[in-house]
């Protein structure tokens, strides 16, 4: 089975798990669903409750990293204990798998993303690849947490376009609409995945966190017959596959990488795999040559 049917059950499952307690609840308080003269549970007392930004999952808190920062720095002191434990948690987690992991798997954002890009490509709509670097994101976060701590809130959570989706279908709410209208319209009219590529915030700290990712594709340099396919398929950048394609790397080792699996199920020569753990980094010069970890080097 292709990892992209997966993964879009994956990415709807999520996008259900946040949105169906409130609208269960909803439905249970209007009587419609629950009914009978009992108390009704409120969502915040089920096993599961929250927004992709703070959520309690059997009584633990859980919080994005980048809503950790910039709540510290909006408030000018730590986070509760246990928030400071469920922010950490969360970054652990997907430091360990792979950072991106949350765009490619779990976010809303690069789902309606992924939609609009194929929409576009099919009604003929050209963009540019990229129009601006993939590292800005990190620095889009670094000034979301400074410009929270001037003003004193945390300033992407206002407009976060992943919490616009988030409450958007559970609550009808608009908060953050704007912005994901935005980016709807720039990935039409500016260039391929630009948000997700390049500015999301949230983006730039799994970006950062992904360079210690223990899922990762690797490729096999004798089977690939370099057609590109890889590339063209990459929602992240297809930038992050050149040194493995390029016989530099046995792995696409950059912290955009998604573990989306794109790459894999479009490659026809099967030259891409999901593998566990990080090899080691040869310099480019010497990967052929006198690397321990090339399978070229170390066969020699
Ligand atoms: S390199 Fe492959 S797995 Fe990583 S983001 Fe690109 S397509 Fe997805
Ligand atoms: S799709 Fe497969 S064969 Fe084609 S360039 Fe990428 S890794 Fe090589």
């Amino acid at each position: 089975m292709k990892i992209t049917v997966v993964r879009r059950v994956v990415q709807v499952g999520m996008l259900a798990l946040f949105c169906l307690p409130p609208l269960l609840a909803g439905w249970g308080l209007a009587g419609l669903f629950a009914g009978g003269d009992g108390e009704v549970a409120t969502p915040a007392e089920g096993v599961f409750f929250g927004s992709l930004s703070s959520s309690s999952a059997a009584g633990v808190t859980l919080l994005d990293p980048l809503a950790a920062l910039e709540t510290m720095a909006a408030s000018r002191s730590l986070l509760t204990a246990a928030a400071l434990a469920g922010a950490l948690l969360v970054a652990v987690v997907y430091g360990l798998v792979r950072g991106r992991a949350f765009c490619g798997w779990v976010c809303p954002v690069n789902l309606i993303g992924e939609g609009v890009d194929a929409m576009r490509r099919r009604v003929g709509i050209a963009v540019p690849e990229r129009t601006v670097d993939r590292r800005a994101k990190i620095a889009v976060a670094a000034a979301v947490v400074a410009t929270s701590a001037l003003v004193g809130f945390p300033v992407f959570e206002a407009a976060s376009p992943i919490g616009a989706v988030n409450k958007g279908l559970a609550f009808g709410g608009f908060a953050g609409a704007g912005t994901l209208a935005a980016i709807i319209i720039a990935e039409l009219l500016v260039s391929r995945r630009v948000w997700c590529r390049a500015l999301c915030p949230l983006g730039g700290v799994f970006q950062v966190l992904g360079r210690a990712g223990q899922v990762n594709v690797a490729i096999d340099h004798d089977a690939c017959i370099h057609c590109d396919k890889c590339s063209e398929a990459c929602p992240a950048d297809p930038a992050i596959l050149v040194p493995a394609l390029a016989g530099e790397d046995d792995m696409v080792r950059a912290g955009d990488c998604m573990a989306c699996g794109a790459c894999v199920d479009a490659c026809p020569a099967s030259a891409l795999r999901f593998r566990l753990g990080r090899s080691g980094r040869c310099h480019p010069h010497e990967y052929d040559r006198n690397c321990p970890f090339s399978p070229r080097g170390a066969a020699r």
